[in-house]
């Protein structure tokens, strides 16, 4: 098991995509395929512009050990670009997490829909407290309120569900 994730970059503190305060940890790779889909330009993600940082290798002790000092935060966001095109280090990440016995809400921002992903979802369920956003961002969509999340979405289209 690696025992790295590589990000674009890690936010200590979020408020702003859950209702309680998170860690934000932005993954580093996205297919596009809520533009692609629509033929429209990938530069039009509001996520294109993290594609162009510098990747980050981090350890996985390292990111926990961060969390745990930070008495603020309660939850880790794993969000964009696209978490599931790392899955790996998605779950290697919980799955250290888990062993060091904190159970903190995990809330996975996706691109795809629960079709796309269940054996992504069914190898998630083993762990507690994991909260998936899925469906694609729709340009000009309207937003929604999300209870779950406790926050707006972007697209009408958008919705989480308390997996485990
Ligand atoms: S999944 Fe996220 S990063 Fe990828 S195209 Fe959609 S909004 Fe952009």
């Amino acid at each position: 098991m690696n025992d790295f994730i590589t990000v674009k970059s890690i936010v200590d503190e979020n408020f702003q995509d859950y209702k309680k305060a998170s860690m934000f940890i932005a993954f580093p790779k996205c297919d596009f395929k809520c533009f692609q889909e629509l033929g429209l330009e990938i530069s039009g993600c509001q996520n294109y512009e993290i594609l162009k940082m510098p990747d980050i290798k981090i350890k996985i002790d390292k990111v926990f050990e961060r969390y745990v000092k930070n008495p603020i935060t309660e939850a880790v966001i794993l969000g964009g670009l696209e978490p599931f095109f790392n899955f790996d280090e998605v779950y290697n990440l919980i799955s250290y997490f888990r062993q060091k016995n904190c159970n903190d809400d995990f809330v996975i921002y996706t691109g795809y829909y629960p079709n796309e992903v269940e054996n992504y979802i069914e190898k998630l369920k083993k762990f507690k407290n994991i909260i998936i956003k899925f469906g694609r961002f729709i340009p000009k969509s309207a937003s929604v309120f999300d209870k779950i999340l406790g926050v707006k979405l972007a697209s009408k289209n958008q919705f989480a569900e308390k997996i485990s």
